[in-house]
């Protein structure tokens, strides 16, 4: 039986280990967490409508169920022939590897008075705490909500999850019936932050700010963070309370670290088939990769999948477990998000024929939830997959 290595315990990496298993390969995945941090669901922390456990699977549980090793331990460098582990040292005993380490974000001036929700999850529990402190003592202020751009990688800008958390933290704050006494405010470096959901998302972001009474800020370059506000390069000031900033992506360190080809900005250099380039056993999946595609792609999870899917595939077929020809991901690329607005939400499609999105009041937001619940019980094998989910 092949011996498989997946690095990784992200939505990519646990898609590939459970799809691997299927084809009954041996299977270890290691990574720094024990457990896959849900992220399109994480949003709800900060208005208190989910809590931890509700937003991750520990990987135990999914090795048990799926029959698949689990190693926790952290990986320092990826190479064309191993990797190295903070406490397990070099490796080389695979017959096929998979990297799905996700990406690491880009470094700001001051970043450390800016609360993230990417990265560790630990972040998003601070933002948590420092919100409902300042909702609960001070019971008004100014709170800003950005995100940044890398002119390196523009895929790797991850801005839906803020607009998603900026209307969440609105309808929570109206709720509690505090929203007068605040003040919110978005800020972006773009001229047009979302243009890649197309015209009729930007204008409908625009109608949503006034109606919501949300300031914004755009196309003004961030020169620093301060404990109160951020400057930028016009040398004006945005005064706030309590900053939520996503930088853009860049590439992981242990990829920078190591000899795997990769972009400027650090992303590994794959085939369509999600090989590594010049490496005949290595395969890159997920946030971690540069992505081939239109001007307007976007790392998302569901494209994290399909590319888990399609290296298993691709490796069985090469084993000889499958027929047909390798899988590629190019033809998935589009963006498919349902943006959350706490009350409701918006169905937003983007491919190379058409940019659309869809107000859907009320049920958006139940659909995502319902898809929180369905991620969790079918990845734990409770209920069945749905094809293509
Ligand atoms: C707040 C938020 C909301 C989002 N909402 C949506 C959405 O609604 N729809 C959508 O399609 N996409 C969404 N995304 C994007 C989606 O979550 C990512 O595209 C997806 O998580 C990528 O999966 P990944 O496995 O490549 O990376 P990750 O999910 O980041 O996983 C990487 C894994 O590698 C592990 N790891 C990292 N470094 C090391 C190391 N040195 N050693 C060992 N292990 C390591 C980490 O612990 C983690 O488990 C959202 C992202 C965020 C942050």
């Amino acid at each position: 039986m092949k011996k498989i290595v997946v690095l990784g315990g992200g939505i990519a990496g646990i898609e590939a280990a459970i799809f691997l298993r299927k084809y009954n390969f041996d299977v270890e995945l290691i990574s720094d967490r024990d457990y896959l941090f849900i992220y399109p669901i994480s949003i709800w922390l900060p208005t208190r409508e989910k809590n931890f456990n509700d937003v991750i699977i520990p990987i135990e549980e999914l090795s048990r169920v799926h029959g698949f090793k689990f190693i926790k331990d952290k990986v320092i460098e990826v190479n064309k022939d191993g990797f190295i582990l903070e406490k397990g040292g070099e490796r080389k005993d695979f017959d096929y590897l998979i990297v799905a380490i996700g990406q690491e974000k880009l470094k700001h001036k001051g970043l450390e008075y800016t609360y993230s929700i990417c990265g560790n999850p630990q972040e998003i529990i601070s933002y948590t705490e420092k919100l409902n402190e300042i909702i609960n003592t001070k019971r008004s202020g100014k709170l800003a909500f950005g995100f940044g751009g890398n002119p390196k990688a523009k895929e790797a800008v991850r801005g839906g999850p803020v607009f998603e958390i900026l209307f969440n933290v609105d309808h929570y704050l109206r709720k509690l019936k505090v929203r007068d006494n605040f003040e919110l405010i978005f800020f972006a470096p773009m001229p047009k932050p979302g243009e890649r959901l197309g015209e009729t998302a930007l204008k409908m972001m625009d109608m949503m700010f006034k109606r919501l009474n949300i300031k914004s800020i755009t196309g003004k370059k961030i020169v620093e963070f301060l404990p109160d506000g951020i400057v930028f390069e016009d040398g004006t000031k945005i005064d706030s309370d309590l900053t939520l900033f996503v930088p853009a992506g860049e590439g992981h360190t242990a990829i920078k670290n190591g000899n795997l080809p990769k972009t400027e900005a650090g992303f590994i250099l794959i085939e369509r088939d999600n090989r590594v380039k010049d490496c005949e056993n290595i395969y890159a999946i997920g946030d971690c990769v540069a992505l081939e595609g239109p001007e307007w792609k976007a790392k998302q999870g569901h494209i994290a999948e399909v590319m888990a899917r399609n290296t298993a595939f691709n490796i069985a077929l090469r084993e000889g477990l499958e027929k047909g020809n390798p899988k590629t991901y190019v033809e998935h690329i589009n963006i498919l998000c349902l943006m959350d607005m706490g009350n409701g939400g918006a169905l937003a499609y983007r491919d190379n024929k058409r940019a659309m999105l869809i107000p859907l009041p009320i049920i958006g937001h139940w659909m995502k939830k319902g898809w929180g619940v369905y991620y969790k019980l079918s990845k734990l094998g409770k209920i069945p997959r749905l094809p293509g989910m």
